[in-house]
């Protein structure tokens, strides 16, 4: 080797870490989302999950090392760590990989391309989606064009008379119809990714994944992670813009006992400013919002994320013109689905430039769920706050 030779690239230190760091710096600081990433990605089945009011959280399931740790961690295994989307540097490794840069100052609501505004043609669509029914018209065009095998997606209890209710459950989406039943938004939460072993156990290997901010990291962490197979069918992330979910028992202990609202009436929510609720028998009430913020989930009191950052799109429904989809596209592949799907005259779309308030107000939301992640984890998800 001469003095002019390049150093050798220094070698990456190994990823070591298990469950004891997760239960640690995750789940005992209180930066869980709940996402569920930790339990799909556990290839010994020893993390469970709760899907129920109040809790939301993973567990560990074998008790030889108590809660705090686990056996197959001490052997070796790492794959939990490495599915987190809250553990360590997980904004700027999902960035790194998606983008090959992390985010500017500026860039409150993370990278992106372009903003759209977007409805789906189809009128029954449009009409079941929340706002513009993108994201319904999306799977379904993803799914009939043989781009993915299922989507993973959030469904509704069934009442005992068989009817909908509104207790939001993960689900598996693979024609039109099932994706239909899945539309609109509950504000509560629905870990769609724990849908995903249902879709491994039928053999549906190519998948988009539905869901808000917090689950849409999952897959771009575990890509950079190298996390191996269960990173694989994951082929398009779609977000959802959320500041926050709310815990079930707001149905009964607000709706319910203060209003007189009970949840097998409703037939439609919404926030927008308030919370919009459209009974069946067709009454409209509103709630302030300040009311239900004793009710929001604790996996979301820290979450930095309201843009859905590294999704392949994002959506929303804010600004003046809240029947279209807010759609923001950050990737190469999602550039292409938005394009196929214009080209096949399944969507409409406007610039993002026809509502400048909805893009502005994105941003400031963005700022402020910013502002939620704590200056004692990583600094990265709170660059451009100061
Ligand atoms: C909890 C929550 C909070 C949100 N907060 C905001 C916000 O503050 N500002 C904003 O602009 N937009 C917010 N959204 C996004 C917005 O409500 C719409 O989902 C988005 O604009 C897409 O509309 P669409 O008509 O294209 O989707 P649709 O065609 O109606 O499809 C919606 C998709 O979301 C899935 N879904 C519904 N509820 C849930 C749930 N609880 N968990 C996971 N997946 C679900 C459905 O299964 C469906 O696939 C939120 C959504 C949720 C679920
Ligand atoms: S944030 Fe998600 S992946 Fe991380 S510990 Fe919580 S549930 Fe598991
Ligand atoms: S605010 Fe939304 S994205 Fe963040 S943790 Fe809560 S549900 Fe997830």
């Amino acid at each position: 080797m001469t003095d002019t030779a390049p150093a050798p690239a220094a070698k990456k230190p190994r990823w070591t870490f298990q469950w004891k760091e997760l239960y640690d710096e995750v789940i005992q600081s209180g930066l869980c989302t709940g996402c569920a990433g930790c339990v799909i990605a556990c290839p010994h089945d020893v993390i469970g999950y709760r899907h129920e009011p109040g809790a939301y959280t993973p567990f560990h399931l074998e008790d030889e090392l108590g809660a705090e740790n686990c056996l197959h961690g001490e052997k070796g295994c790492t794959s939990c760590t490495r599915a987190c989307p809250r553990f360590r540097n997980w904004e700027t490794e999902a960035d790194m990989h998606l983008h090959g840069r992390t985010r500017d100052d500026e860039e409150m609501s993370g990278i992106y391309s372009d903003i759209l505004l977007v409805r789906a043609s189809d009128d029954h669509v449009y009409e079941t989606g929340q706002d513009g029914g993108l994201v319904s018209a999306m799977l379904i065009w993803l799914l009939e064009n043989d781009v993915i095998d299922a989507a993973l997606t959030s469904g509704v209890e069934s009442l005992p008379d068989g009817s909908p209710g509104w207790k939001a459950v993960p689900m598996v989406a693979t024609n039109a119809a099932e994706v239909l039943r899945g539309a609109g938004s509950r504000y509560t939460y629905s870990a769609n990714t724990i849908a995903f072993d249902e879709a491994k156990e039928r053999g549906l290997d190519r998948l988009a994944l539905v869901g808000m901010s917090c689950q849409t990291s999952i897959a771009p962490v575990m890509w950079h992670r190298r996390v191996g197979k269960v990173s694989k069918p994951f082929k398009l992330n779609i977000g959802l813009l959320c500041s926050k979910s709310f815990d079930d028992s707001m149905f009964d202990e607000l709706f319910g006992v203060k209003y007189g609202l009970r949840k097998e009436d409703i037939a439609k929510m919404n926030i927008k400013g308030v919370f919009q609720i459209w009974m069946k028998n067709g009454d409209y009430h509103e709630i302030n919002l300040k009311e239900c913020h004793a009710w929001t989930r604790t996996g979301c009191n820290h979450c930095p994320d309201f843009a859905a950052e590294h999704a392949d799109i994002s959506t929303g429904g804010i600004g003046n013109l809240t029947d279209w989809t807010l759609t923001i596209v950050r990737t190469e592949i999602g550039r292409a689905v938005i394009a196929g799907m214009i080209e096949d005259g399944v969507i409409e779309t406007r610039p993002g430039d026809d509502d400048p308030a909805a893009v502005a107000l994105m941003h400031r939301l963005a700022t402020n769920s910013r502002k939620r992640w704590p200056d004692w984890a990583t600094d990265e998800a709170r660059v451009g706050i100061g």
